[in-house]
């Protein structure tokens, strides 16, 4: 009788210590989980939710549409965006995280970021200088061995058909293809400012998604997508004719994103120039690439992958796949989007008191 009545105390005492243990890794709120209102928001708190975190959303005042979809637990709406950032940790829960995607590198100074931005970043901040500056990426991805795309000192230099691209362009606006030095002349007149002259790699452009796990130090593909840009992709549906006679000027604004899934056994040589990149992260940046990241690449026809650009953080291309895609699922076996498999990493860290690895 005594033996029974220690043993349910035990068991009580036991189950007690494990219910606290497991809501505080494992409950129903575990952390939470902050982003702005742009980008790819609905992939991270969707993803964040379905792992079982807390989410905030901060947002330009105006941008209500985010409320239709349920995904933010709090909306905190602001008009002026960069000062909100600044005080971030008195605005923020205690134990958030922040996501940083491409608007929130918009929203402030990278020496800002670096130095001064107080809630923990999921990736490694560090390396958004190293995406930002068109010569420090070019060293980047040259240095990690992988194919890139010639670029060319000044235009006297063209032997070869090149894409010019202004610094700091949003969405590829304002980039424009010459021939030779003669028509980069006459198409180049009304251009201020700097501009990469790169040689235009004839091809189909794919945009790998990866996943550097921190926690496992695996490389994972999340997924693959090719951009919708406009006007350029609507040049196939007017003749060459009509073309020369509008003198269609082509631009590459991003306006949506198409998933795509490569060849299969073209995987051998993504996973290789991944790990490259990842490698030459290293060497750049402490702890190196964490988290997601995209190459932008042309594919030849001679299957050659060429690398024109890096984003060291989530990127918008990822959007099509809620709930997953292709190689997630193949990997893991269930449905997982690229903001849920951030969720995953930081819900793992969180549990194993690991967080100071998966944050900067
Ligand atoms: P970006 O702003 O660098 O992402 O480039 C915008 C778009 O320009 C890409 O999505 C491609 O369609 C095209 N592009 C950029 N660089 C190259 C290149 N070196 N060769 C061919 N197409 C390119």
């Amino acid at each position: 009788m005594i033996f029974k009545s220690i043993l349910t105390l035990f068991c009580t005492f036991c189950a007690k210590i494990y219910k606290s243990t497991s809501a505080r890794c494992y409950g129903d709120i575990i952390g939470t989980i902050a982003t702005l209102g742009s980008h790819s928001a609905l992939n991270i708190l969707r993803g964040a939710k379905d792992e079982g975190f807390s989410t905030v959303l901060v947002a330009p005042r105006g941008r209500t549409f985010y409320e239709r979809f349920g995904v933010a637990d709090t909306i905190r709406y602001v008009d002026d965006m960069p000062s909100f950032l600044q005080a971030a940790s008195a605005h923020l829960p205690g134990d958030s995280v922040v996501i940083p995607h491409g608007s929130f590198i918009s929203y402030l100074s990278l020496s800002y970021i670096e130095e001064s931005f107080s809630v923990p970043v999921f990736g490694n901040k560090y390396l958004f200088k190293w995406e930002s500056d068109r010569e420090m990426e070019h060293r980047w991805l040259s240095g990690a061995g992988i194919p890139v795309p010639r670029s060319f000192e000044g235009p006297s230099d063209i032997d070869r058909p090149v894409i010019i691209k202004l610094f700091g362009a949003k969405g590829g606006m304002g980039y424009f293809l010459a021939t030779d030095e003669a028509d980069f002349r006459k198409k180049s007149a009304g251009v201020t400012g700097s501009y990469q002259i790169q040689e235009y790699v004839i091809g189909v452009p794919m945009y790998f998604h990866f996943f550097q796990s921190p926690l496992s130090g695996e490389l994972e593909l999340l997924s693959i997508d090719r951009r919708y840009e406009s006007n350029v992709d609507a040049l196939g549906r007017i003749t060459g004719a009509d073309q020369s006679q509008l003198s269609i000027t082509p631009s590459y604004t991003v306006v949506g994103n198409f998933p795509v899934v490569i060849r299969e056994s073209m995987l051998e040589t993504v996973f290789d120039i991944g790990e490259r990149v990842v490698r030459e992260s290293k060497a750049l940046e402490r702890g190196g690439l964490m988290g997601p990241f995209c190459l932008e690449t042309i594919c030849t026809p001679d299957l050659e992958i060429v690398t024109f650009e890096i984003s060291a953080r989530i990127v918008a291309g990822t959007n099509p796949f809620m709930p997953s895609s292709p190689y997630t699922y193949a990997k893991h076996g269930k449905d997982i989007s690229c903001g849920r498999r951030i969720a995953m990493e930081i819900k793992e860290a969180l549990a194993t008191d690991r967080l100071a690895e998966v944050t900067t």
